[in-house]
């Protein structure tokens, strides 16, 4: 395993001696204006920077997925993927804001919303937000991220960053504050998808704490196709769609065979995502009662709903509303109409997907839009908001492996890309970006900690 991209550049590279103090002190500057960072460390550490989602536990320092009922919380340990990371010398530079308990796809379920880069009046998108805007600001430096449905890829994209989103099981989830255990994806974001790799090669892998964790050779079966859902362009904007186009077009001048199919199934991947999804999120809030875990309200003496509706009253919104309809849908006298409708439905998507998928990538548009503004998003119904996954949630829904890349650049704001491919398959997209990064330059607007 050999390093190449940013971190070979930087251990390459001689540094001042002072260079985690500037490093770090530049950081927390722009994190006033840019609202990546929940928590970042007094001093730092030798090493190349790496800062860590806030849902994912970092050994004493708090931990919060950016809920306020978590407020306070020092994990005693560190997630698996922290641990391997810090074992190889990576340098921890803080936690990141994020949608509260990973619930949103914009950045704005949170105390503090965090930026876009490109534009300040913009989203970053969601709900891996601060990861997004840490990777776009600092020019050396990686994120641990984590996707249930398009967290990854939808803010990789709106900020012009690579999103890599592994196949369901090929990270541990161990030190994860859960959202849908049969979703979650610890992934990672970076400038360049070499650094991608080299640190997906020290996370992966079987962790006997988790016990969905397996050790399946990651294969790079490359393929020269790309198929095209139609489904998954219909509704995209204009704009995105013409340039889509003009991509298709350059990755046939490099030797792909494109191809379009009709995949219908797609339509309902939203629904079924949502379903399933906010079932099982409403059965890992359940644990944040005030007892154990969750903010504790010592009063013993209020009745069973005052002291209950105190101990949950800290959720957010959105949090309250999944574990409302979470709560619904896996409810005795509907769950056969809903819950289980969806795992089977899920399971379709997978048999539909892996057939195509079988020789050929699936490409698409990482979102429908480009990033919009806060307060435009701030107007969306919950049912709007949920329907600008549309594109994400297929592959995780399935949990395929897929990247988000940087391909174009509308009013100045990133686009992104998002290719997808079969379960452990997970090196062919690394080639298949790398490729596309040897003709290609990602803009930055801002370069912290150049040296
Ligand atoms: N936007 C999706 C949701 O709100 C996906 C979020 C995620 O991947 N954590 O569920």
């Amino acid at each position: 395993m050999e390093e190449e991209g940013y971190i070979a550049d930087f251990n390459g590279i001689e540094k001042p001696g002072d260079y985690f103090h500037r490093l770090r002190d530049e950081i927390q500057n722009y994190n006033e204006k840019f609202h990546a960072f929940n928590f970042i460390p007094e001093k730092l550490e030798e090493g190349f920077p790496f800062s860590v989602k806030d849902n994912i536990c970092v050994k004493g320092v708090e931990t919060t997925a950016s809920s306020r009922i978590l407020s306070g919380y020092l994990p005693p340990f560190d997630a698996t993927v922290v641990r391997r990371v810090k074992e190889k010398g990576f340098s921890f530079i803080g936690k990141t804001n994020m949608d509260e308990f990973g619930f949103g796809s914009f950045g704005i379920n949170t105390d503090i919303s965090a930026r876009n880069p490109f534009d300040e009046d913009r989203v970053a998108g969601g709900s891996s937000s601060g990861a997004a805007v840490a990777t776009a600001l600092i020019k050396y430096h990686i994120a641990i991220a984590e996707s249930t449905g398009g967290s990854i890829s939808n803010p990789a994209s709106f900020c012009g960053v690579v999103g890599f989103t592994p196949t369901y099981g090929a990270v541990s989830r161990y030190g994860l504050i859960d959202y849908a255990n049969s979703l979650d994806k610890i992934g990672l974001m970076a400038r360049s998808v070499k650094d991608i790799e080299f640190v997906f090669d020290i996370m992966k892998g079987k962790d006997e704490h988790d016990s969905t964790s397996v050790d399946r050779k990651i294969e790079n079966k490359k393929s020269r196709k790309i198929t095209v859902i139609d489904e998954m362009i219909s509704g995209v904007d204009e704009d995105i769609r013409k340039s889509f186009d003009s991509l298709l077009g350059k990755l046939e001048a490099q030797g792909y065979k494109i191809s379009h199919t009709s995949l219908k199934e797609i339509g309902i991947s939203g629904p079924v995502y949502y379903i399933i999804s906010m079932a099982e999120a409403s059965t890992n809030l359940a644990k944040f009662s005030g007892f154990k875990y969750g903010l504790k309200v010592e009063d013993f003496s209020l009745d069973y709903n005052t002291f209950f509706t105190n101990a949950r009253d800290a959720f957010g919104e959105e949090a309250k509303r999944r574990i409302i309809l979470g709560t619904f849908v896996r409810a005795a006298s509907v769950r056969a109409r809903y819950y289980q409708k969806a795992l089977s439905l899920r399971a379709l998507l997978i048999r539909k997907m892996r057939e195509i998928l079988k020789d050929s990538y699936i490409l698409s548009p990482t979102m429908p839009i480009k990033a919009p503004k806060i307060k435009d998003v701030e107007k969306l119904t919950p049912v709007q908001n949920y329907m600008l996954d549309i594109l994400t949630i297929p592959p995780n829904l399935c949990g395929f492996p897929h990247i988000s890349f940087p391909y174009d650049y509308i009013d100045g704001l990133p686009i992104g890309a998002q290719v997808i491919t079969d379960h452990f398959n997970d090196k062919a997209l690394f080639s298949f970006v790398e490729d596309w990064e040897n003709n290609f330059t990602y803009k930055f607007k801002y370069n912290l900690g150049e040296i």
